[in-house]
């Protein structure tokens, strides 16, 4: 595998910084911690001295680049389009192979890599939950009963499901339609989250439209990628390649309802093969790409559900409002067609800053660097309570993890749904 000099040239990026300070107010990392080492432009400048070898990559540097957020901000307000976000990345895989990734870590990616110990797991967890946990209904979540290892404070936890989408489901579903799209539910969504997936199979059926579920799809590798766990990376992405390869042509696209997967699959897994000179599986994944959308992209574009919506739909008086994900809009241009379609049958009310991140973060801001992920997201809860809605919505279950636990923190009232599920609402008229 190439090592990270080969493939970023640090100095150019280093150079390629005019100091402008754009990327500083908008950095969700240096918002809560102001520090000019936590910024964008001081993470390329570490990234420079790195490469001149003039600063080591010791705890402390591990501790400085683990900070990011991945948001992708800096990236979108760079006038030089600097790609900190992933060159932050690739020092996570140095950092790796350095220092090892913590056994939890390992344990998850070692699940993710195989389906069946991952089933088999979450059943155990479904069946044992209650002893460790409470069920917050009203919130959609679990809380522990006592502090645990990993998850030390008092938080709300995604609950899991008795059956994942995936065994639920049989692989056809025949609508009487004669287009048929497959779906790419993602794990959040396949274990936790699964009446997403029963929203996409309502408004696929309303449409008249056959769905193909894959059962041998895995993980996108978002999380291992987000972590530097390049051989998780490599080893999903492949596998799932290959076997997307084996139906597209059968189907006319693979809609998500998660925007971190989509970006993962239609972005992230081109850029991660060429960035290594595997030039044949970079093609491939830009071959399988131009088929890959956000499930409400996708309705939006290619089908008539607005016009259902408008003429069919139950109109509540909810007033929604909607987060802007950032591997949605900044990743994918996707932040009008969910609005397009909610706002047949919902009141839509724009929050104050739709596109501040949440604060998620990934796997090591969720566990060992969760004070940060908590800080990030006391502003976002904020801005919901100030909309006056009672719904708040984002096409992202990652999202979903930490608005929902910010809320809960902030004690704020506001119900999490994702679009497609409160689509399905509105197309069957009720809650
Ligand atoms: S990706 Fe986000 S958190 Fe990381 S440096 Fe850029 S703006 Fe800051
Ligand atoms: S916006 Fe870009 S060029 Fe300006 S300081 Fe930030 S990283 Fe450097």
């Amino acid at each position: 595998m190439k090592k990270i000099e080969d493939i970023f040239n640090f100095t150019e990026i280093s150079d390629s910084c005019i100091k402008c300070g754009k990327c500083i107010p908008v950095c969700t990392i240096h918002n809560i911690n102001r520090d000019e080492v936590t910024s964008p432009r001081g993470f390329i400048e570490l990234l420079g001295e790195y490469k001149e070898g003039k600063l080591e990559l010791d705890r402390g540097a591990k501790d400085i680049f683990e900070s990011c957020f991945l948001c992708t901000n800096c990236v979108d307000i760079c006038p030089n389009s600097l790609p900190t976000d992933m060159v932050i990345e690739e020092v996570r895989a140095d950092i790796a192979d350095r220092f090892g990734i913590a056994w939890f870590k390992r344990l998850f990616f070692t699940l993710l890599r195989h389906r069946k110990l991952m089933d088999i797991m979450m059943k155990f967890g479904y069946t044992f939950k209650s002893c460790g946990f409470k069920e917050d209904t009203q919130r959609g979540g679990i809380i522990p009963r006592f502090p645990m290892p990993i998850i030390k404070s008092d938080r709300l936890l995604p609950s899991l499901s008795k059956v994942s989408f995936l065994n639920r489901y049989p692989e056809e579903i025949d609508n009487g339609g004669k287009r048929r799209v497959a779906i790419f539910i993602g794990c959040l969504a396949n274990y936790n989250y699964t009446t997403i997936g029963d929203s996409l199979i309502e408004i696929s059926k309303k449409l008249n439209i056959n769905l193909f579920i894959p059962k041998k799809q895995m993980c996108c590798s978002a999380p291992a990628y987000f972590t530097g766990d390049f051989y998780t990376v490599e080893k999903l992405s492949k596998q799932n390649i290959e076997y997307f390869e084996s139906f597209i042509d059968e189907v006319e696209a693979i809609i998500i309802p998660e925007a971190t997967c989509s970006a993962m699959i239609k972005h992230d897994w081109e850029i991660f093969f060429r960035n290594r000179g595997m030039e044949d599986w970079a093609n491939r994944a830009k071959k399988l790409s131009r088929k890959i959308f956000m499930a409400t992209e996708w309705f939006e574009k290619f089908t008539n559900l607005k016009e259902i919506l408008a003429q069919g739909g139950v109109k509540f008086q909810d007033r929604v409002t909607y987060h802007d994900a950032c591997h949605a809009k900044k990743v994918q241009g996707v932040y009008r067609e969910p609005r397009e379609l909610l706002s047949q049958n919902y009141n839509i009310v724009e929050m104050s800053d739709s596109n501040r991140c949440c604060g998620f973060g990934g796997v090591t801001m969720q566990s060992e660097k969760y004070h940060l992920a908590e800080l990030a997201g006391i502003p976002k809860a904020k801005m919901i309570e100030e909309s006056g809605a009672e719904v708040v919505s984002a096409e992202c279950s990652a999202c979903r993890v930490q608005i929902s636990n910010s809320l809960y923190q902030s004690n704020i009232d506001v119900v999490f749904k994702n679009p497609i599920e409160l689509i399905a609402d509105a197309l069957k008229g009720s809650r």
